[in-house]
């Protein structure tokens, strides 16, 4: 794998990624349960990628925040290995890719309430569950992790940090039917110790954290460098290497395998249309664009991460 590429040579590259991949007309779906992500102008699109040696290339709407939906599973589930009960969360979600839709109900069903894996739905309720059993308010500790780590208003140019929208979780929570039937589903095999109601609730104000490329690129920093992230250890170099694994086998969805033949990297995308990609060793990479696939994942991101995979030569294989 080619990882060196000079300063100018990778400012060139990513400017020369937007003007190649900015959507310039309006394709691709929006998320149907959460409205406001279909208020967001389907031209948005951005990149920053965030190196081990401690530079930040950024370009297009790198700076602009939106909502990071289910890329914080990738940051709850690294919390909940920072803990010592990880045996237990491990007996209570497995780790295998799904094949089916990230919201779906039937495997839930099928397989006794026991999620697949961290990254659908199910699982990463479960993973919310399993960090409410200590901390109730899961979410501002991750708000408080994604801080710590992606720097806040002083360390990032006078730029505002992670938020909670409050507004759009209340909207999401509204139409939140199908996850609270999965909660309920995990409840009634015996995998959830909390409320089904307060851990939907719980997650969906995680996945209403706003940050911009700039900010999930450093705050995912830690999976490219040995579970060193920009504010100290996240995690042992391991279970940094554990959590790589479950994005490149789990992290897109049902399209996992159609990403890793594309892109080659582990990858977690989200409905906001970020997409969060390691290249171990070298640097995280953040790429945004709102307008999704029929699988949920950013359009016009995963094409662009694919021809920055192409052109770089970075790959885990
Ligand atoms: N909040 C969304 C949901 O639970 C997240 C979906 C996603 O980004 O995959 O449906």
């Amino acid at each position: 794998m080619t990882t060196t590429l000079h300063t100018a040579a990778l400012d060139d590259l990513i400017g020369d990624i937007v003007l190649h991949h900015r959507p310039r007309h309006e394709s691709g779906t929006v998320p149907r349960n959460i409205p406001f992500l279909a208020e967001v102008p389907f031209d948005r699109f951005g990149i920053a990628v965030a190196t081990t040696s401690g530079d930040v290339f950024s370009s297009g709407d790198a700076d602009v925040p939106f909502s990071i939906q289910s890329i914080s599973k990738v940051f709850t589930l690294a919390m909940a290995l920072q803990g010592t009960r990880t045996g237990r969360l491990w007996s209570r979600v497995l780790r295998e890719p799904s094949g089916t839709s990230f919201n779906s109900l039937v495997q839930l069903e099928a397989e006794q309430g026991i999620p697949r894996n961290p990254f659908i739905n199910a699982g990463a309720l479960v993973v919310t569950d399993h960090l409410m059993e200590e901390t109730p308010d899961a979410a501002a500790r991750l708000l408080r992790f994604l801080t710590e780590q992606a720097g806040n208003q002083e360390g990032d140019g006078g730029r505002q940090g992670p938020v909670i929208d409050e507004a759009a979780a209340a909207s999401e929570l509204a139409s939140s039917s199908r996850n609270l039937a999965l909660a309920h589903f995990l409840k009634d095999f015996g995998n959830l110790t909390q409320a089904a109601g307060a851990v939907v609730e719980n997650y969906v104000r995680q996945c209403s954290i706003m940050m911009s490329c700039v900010q999930l690129a450093k705050a995912g920093l830690f999976l490219a460098n040995d579970g060193q992230g920009t504010a100290g250890t996240v995690l042992s170099r391991n279970e940094a290497k554990r959590v790589g694994s479950i994005m490149l086998t789990c992290g897109m969805y049902d399209a996992a395998g159609e990403f890793a033949y594309r892109v080659g990297l582990p990858g977690k995308s989200g409905v906001g249309g970020g997409i969060l990609a390691i290249v171990p060793g070298h640097c995280a990479i953040c790429v945004w664009s709102p307008r999704l696939d029929a699988k949920g994942n950013s359009l016009a991101g995963t094409a662009a991460l694919a021809d920055l995979s192409d052109r770089t030569g970075w790959s885990v294989f």
